[in-house]
């Protein structure tokens, strides 16, 4: 397994001002931070970061709402990343999410769910490249 995944804080909850607990709790989980931004995705660039799901009932839903306001997108370090970080945030639906995960806490839907998790060692790659040039890799 890899060590790296790739997370972005969403539109509602960077609005919100959860930001900075978020990153609290991803760090106090043993992530190290390699790379950060705050940026406005265009639609066309979330129907790219999403094009996964373009046939999916909910992706022009998604694409508004991921462009709707800026996110936080981040490049985070640590042994068995992926895994550990999709348990660190909990379920898609928070619903469903263990208490005390990030979704749990900071989600108030299954779209607007406060947080992306790579779900790939290959997929933490490409969503990094895609936000992150080399020279903003620490
Ligand atoms: N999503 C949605 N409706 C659904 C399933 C997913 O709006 O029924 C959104 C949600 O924001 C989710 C994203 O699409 O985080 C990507 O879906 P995926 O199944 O990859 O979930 P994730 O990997 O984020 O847990
Ligand atoms: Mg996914």
């Amino acid at each position: 397994m890899g060590n790296l995944t790739f997370t972005m804080i969403k539109p509602r909850a960077v609005e919100q001002g959860f930001t900075g607990e978020i990153i609290q709790q991803i760090t106090a989980a043993g992530f190290k931070i390699k790379a950060m931004k705050m940026t406005l995705l265009s639609k066309h660039d979330a129907e790219r970061f999403y094009a996964v799901h373009a046939e999916r009932p909910f992706f022009g839903s998604l694409v508004s709402f991921m462009s709707s306001g800026p996110i936080v997108a981040m490049m985070l370090e640590k042994d068995n990343a992926i895994a550990d970080f999709r348990k660190l945030i909990g379920a898609t639906d928070p619903s469903k999410a263990e208490e005390g995960t990030i979704r749990k806490k900071y989600a108030e839907s299954v779209e607007s769910n406060a947080v992306h998790g790579s779900d790939s060692d290959e997929n933490a790659m490409i969503e990094s490249n895609f936000f992150f040039a080399d020279r903003e890799k620490f």
